[in-house]
């Protein structure tokens, strides 16, 4: 076991409060702390876009922990802020003043949604990354608003479904040429986007936003061809950024988030990362990569920990077929693996309206990515074969199957 006495964990959310579980099952017994900046204890996010604005959860069921937090003997400082990093003297600032010492540290503040351009601050122009945010849209949803949503991602898609769901006129706005282009390519963007539409989504692609009107409250958006979408509630969702500004001076090395090498081992050592927050070079893809889906915060959280108590130079790499869910209406999009643009795309569709569909990514004859339609057995398969290395003429026996 290793000599630590005090080991600290920045970001009380989903990879946080998993790594201190974790800690505390790898028998740990010094002391420990965790410390986030909202005032909540640890939630579940992916139920903010979905089940808390089509008003079908309260914030009681998002609770991450369910048995008492006394079990994990743990010092909780809830809504303070890490504001800088002291690497050498190993100590964070919090906001409030206060000092934190730590011979371990896991780094673990996720994303935080990135704004438009110039978007100004109007009544009635959301953003959804917290409780709060989603809480505060739920109850703007009540008032039957007629709803844009900018950026047709996974949370853009998530919400102008949900807002839908609810009987609402929903507009979703996409810059690309399709919904989700960029995690699962146009093709099967575009069967997104005939989801949407069949049910009652206006879904506007290849259009960017120019500006807003109304004052102080939003009642329309001018698009880049110059029409105007009417609305009284809009949600950007364009993307995130990793929430690392408070490490700026610390040394830890910043690459899009936080720059771990193939262990999620930290420029600095005794300081790891895990979840949104952590670039770390996965050796199954042979590329660097940062992942913004619940699995890979947990996983990512459990080996963090590994890393941090080894001792020293028995960390292992992290090898990982990053992996998500989305639930959009009736239809439950499911990816595994890491699709890119070249890659050869076959889909097997099934079902009145193909909405049943499995779609494989393959590169010179491996299956290096997965998407699945309502059809999770399958997906569950096609990620361990990709963990395998496995190639495209099994992928098709499980797809076809
Ligand atoms: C609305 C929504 C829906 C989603 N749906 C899905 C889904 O269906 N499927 C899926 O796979 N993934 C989904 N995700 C993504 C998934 O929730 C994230 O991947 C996951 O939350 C990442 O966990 P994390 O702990 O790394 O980061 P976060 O959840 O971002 O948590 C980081 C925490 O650190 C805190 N923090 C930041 N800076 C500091 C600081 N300086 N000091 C102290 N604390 C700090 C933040 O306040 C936050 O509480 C969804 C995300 C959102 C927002």
């Amino acid at each position: 076991m290793n000599r630590m006495k005090r080991i600290a964990v920045v970001g009380a959310s989903l990879a946080g409060l998993r790594a201190v579980e974790f800690i505390r099952r790898a028998k740990f017994d010094g002391q420990l702390v965790l410390i986030g900046a909202e005032k909540h204890h640890p939630y579940d996010r992916p139920p903010l876009s979905k089940e808390i604005l089509r008003g079908e959860a309260d914030q009681e069921r998002l609770a991450l922990r369910r048995t008492s937090y006394d079990d994990l003997n743990l010092e909780l400082q809830l809504g303070l802020r890490a504001q800088s990093l002291d690497a050498r003297a190993r100590e964070i600032l919090l906001e409030s003043g206060d000092v934190v010492s730590y011979d371990g540290l896991v780094i673990a503040t996720g994303a935080e949604a990135r704004l438009l351009p110039n978007q100004p601050s109007l009544d009635g122009i959301h953003m959804l990354r917290t409780l709060d945010d989603a809480l505060a849209i739920r109850a703007a949803l009540e008032q039957r608003p007629r709803v844009a949503v900018i950026g047709a991602g996974f949370i853009g898609a998530e919400v102008a479904a949900s807002a839908r769901q609810r009987g609402l006129e929903v507009t979703m706005i996409e810059a690309l040429e399709t919904p989700l282009a960029q995690s699962l390519g146009p093709r099967i963007g575009r069967l997104v986007q005939e989801v949407h539409e069949r049910r009652g989504v206006r879904v506007q692609c290849g259009r960017r936003v120019e500006r807003f009107g109304g004052s102080p409250r939003v009642e329309c958006i001018w698009l880049d061809d110059g029409s105007r979408v009417d609305c009284d509630l809009v949600v950007v969702g364009i993307g995130v950024t990793p929430s690392v500004s408070w490490l700026d001076g610390s040394g830890v090395d910043i690459e899009d988030g936080v720059r771990c090498d193939e262990t999620l081992g930290t420029s600095i050592p005794g300081v790891v990362a895990a979840g949104d927050v952590a670039s770390w070079y996965n050796p199954l893809f042979e590329e660097r990569m940062r992942v913004e889906h619940w699995t890979n915060a947990v996983e990512q959280a459990r080996h963090a920990v590994s890393t941090l108590l080894a001792p020293a130079g028995e960390a292992k790499p992290f090898e990982s077929v990053p992996m998500f869910w989305s639930d959009q209406f009736d239809i439950k999009i499911q990816g595994a693996g890491r699709p890119k643009p070249g890659d050869e795309l076959t889909v097997v569709r099934r079902g009145p309206d193909g909405e049943k569909l499995v779609a494989l990514y393959s590169r010179a004859g491996r299956l290096v990515g997965a998407v699945a339609f309502n059809q999770p057995p399958k997906l569950v398969q096609l990620r361990m074969l990709i963990g395998k290395r496995g190639g495209l003429d099994e992928a098709l026996a499980i797809a076809g199957d």
